[in-house]
């Protein structure tokens, strides 16, 4: 019988009968396969006992003529496994509306999106040496990305921004309970409060309100355009960024791109039940089957999932292997040392495994 994991009454994963550790397991598009393969091989390398249940979302499903881009055998699979780890999905256009992962996100109601940002060695940027360790919680089903417009008049469309009370406080203290468990120190709240009273005002509020509930940790403000400014100037000065949807969406790529960018940026979608692990970039079709992208997005994401999972040491050996293949600067990809000096996803891969 498979048992669940996890600690007291909310199961995580799925451990089957052998010890092995279910995950659906979603290459996706475009350069997806590539860098899937890349952390499936480490995560192989180091004996971490994970069941794969392979399936299939985005362009090829969309193709097919599946509205959502999500086809049923994928999302039993997700309800029997409550761990995803997936590459980028392309959002074709002109075939299917929607995003197959915002389809995925809402479905599972992963509301909390989290997005590490650190100072990675080898990685060339404007910032190096100035320590940037923090983590974007951005709350990810509500606020515009409710998707609730019409058009009032042919001069006039209007948005809806949908800012609930239960919605808020899961993301605050989900940030506080992220600072706890990782032993951060403070946890900023980002908002327009001075002009949007009622929503984003109310979310400042309902931020101060929990903030009591954790005298341990700093808690502080900053207006969202303030914010960004200070990202630039003192991203130091940052632990947990706690925010709405959008104002997430805008800051958490913006940090991304303080640490190196778009290659190295992983995140966790979590909800309640389930959780699903991807890199913040998309397919690259440019780059698709040419063997040349970076897959380190896709590992520093794969190593979020086992820590979720439980898999600490297999975590803690992947990464460290990654962090001694970038020091040595021997074999890396053409994003961070161009195409003269690059080796290839594949090579690159295996000097992380001969790191292991
Ligand atoms: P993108 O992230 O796919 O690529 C933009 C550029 O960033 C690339 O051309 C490349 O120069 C660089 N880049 C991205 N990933 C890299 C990596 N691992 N290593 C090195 N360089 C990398 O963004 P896009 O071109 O705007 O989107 C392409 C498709 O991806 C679209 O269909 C979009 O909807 C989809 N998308 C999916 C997700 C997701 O699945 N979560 C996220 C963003 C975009």
């Amino acid at each position: 019988m498979e048992q669940s994991g996890g600690s007291g009454a909310t199961m995580k994963y799925v451990v089957t009968p052998n010890g092995k550790k279910l995950v659906t397991l979603i290459p996706g598009d475009g350069i997806g396969p590539e860098i899937v393969e890349s952390a499936c091989r480490l995560i192989e390398a180091v004996g971490a006992p994970i069941e794969w249940e392979v399936r299939r979302a985005g362009a090829s499903v969309f193709r097919e003529g599946i509205a959502s881009g999500v086809p049923d055998d994928t999302i039993e699979s997700i309800k029997r496994t409550r761990v995803v780890l997936k590459g980028p999905l392309e959002t074709p256009v002109g075939y299917g509306e929607k995003s197959a992962n915002v389809t995925l996100r809402k479905l599972f109601e992963a509301f909390a999106n989290v997005r590490p940002v650190r100072e990675l060695p080898s990685v060339p940027t404007p910032y190096r040496g100035r320590n940037i360790d923090l983590v974007v919680v951005r709350e990810n089903i509500e606020d515009l990305y409710a998707a609730i417009e019409y058009r009032e008049t042919p001069g006039v469309t209007i948005a809806h921004k949908l800012i609930s009370y239960k919605g808020s406080e899961k993301i605050i203290r989900f940030a506080f309970e992220l600072a706890r468990a990782e032993g951060r120190k403070k946890v900023t709240c980002a908002t327009k409060s001075n002009i949007l009273k009622l929503t984003e005002g109310w979310f400042q509020h309902i931020f101060e309100e929990i903030a009591s509930e954790y005298p341990d940790i700093e808690a502080n403000h900053l207006i969202i355009d303030n914010c960004a400014h200070q990202l630039v100037k003192a991203p130091e000065q940052f632990e947990v960024i706690v925010t709405t949807n959008l104002n997430g969406d805008i800051i958490s790529d913006l940090a991304s791109g303080l640490v190196g960018g778009l290659g190295f940026a992983a995140s966790g979608n979590y909800g309640h039940e389930v959780a699903i692990f991807e890199p913040v970039h998309g397919t690259a079709p440019k780059y698709a089957g040419k063997n040349v992208i970076n897959p380190t997005a896709m590992i520093l994401t794969a190593v979020m999932m086992l820590r979720y999972i439980d898999e600490f040491e297999t975590a803690e050996t992947i990464e460290q292997a990654l962090i001694v293949t970038l020091e040595e600067g021997k074999a890396l990809t053409r994003d961070v040392v161009g195409d003269e000096r690059a080796v290839s996803t594949t090579a690159f891969t295996d000097a992380i495994i001969a790191n292991l």
